[in-house]
């Protein structure tokens, strides 16, 4: 994507787009699979963990990426989509992890299905991973 295009997007979730933001926004776009922090040190071994981890922390504010908890331990995160509010009902999405390759994706057309709760509970977040072999890791 060209960066003209990243820094319109960034500009239109309110995050002013640095270099290092464009840069790791770009490394997010590129990669299908969801990143973890570490993942972003390895490939940016110039940048300090701080500052990619504040890049990182920016996103997740302004709703550029989301969390997922794949269950491994690691926290991962990817893009939303555009107009994602991050909200249960109309958002959150299935996430896929591959027992092979170890790499975690966004089932962003599979929404979590409506989980009707006993009352007096609400929820506030939510996170299905499905587990299993991904198309990329043959049989
Ligand atoms: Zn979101
Ligand atoms: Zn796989
Ligand atoms: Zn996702």
């Amino acid at each position: 994507m060209k960066t003209a295009k990243i820094e319109s997007l960034l500009q239109k979730s309110n995050v002013r787009p640095t270099a290092m933001r464009i840069l790791v926004y770009n490394f997010l776009l590129e990669n299908e699979a969801a990143k973890s922090l570490t993942d972003l040190e390895n490939y940016f071994d110039k940048s300090d963990r701080t500052t990619l981890y504040r890049t990182i922390k920016t996103f997740e504010d302004k709703g550029v990426v989301h969390q997922i908890d794949d269950g491994t331990g690691t926290t991962k995160y990817a893009l939303c989509e555009q107009g994602c509010n991050c909200q249960i009902e109309t958002d959150l999405h299935l996430h896929f992890y591959c027992n092979i390759c170890d790499e975690t994706v966004c089932l962003t057309d599979r929404k979590i299905p409506n989980i009707n709760l006993p009352d007096g509970y609400t929820a506030e977040d939510a996170n299905l991973v499905i587990k299993g072999r991904c198309e990329k890791c043959p049989e």
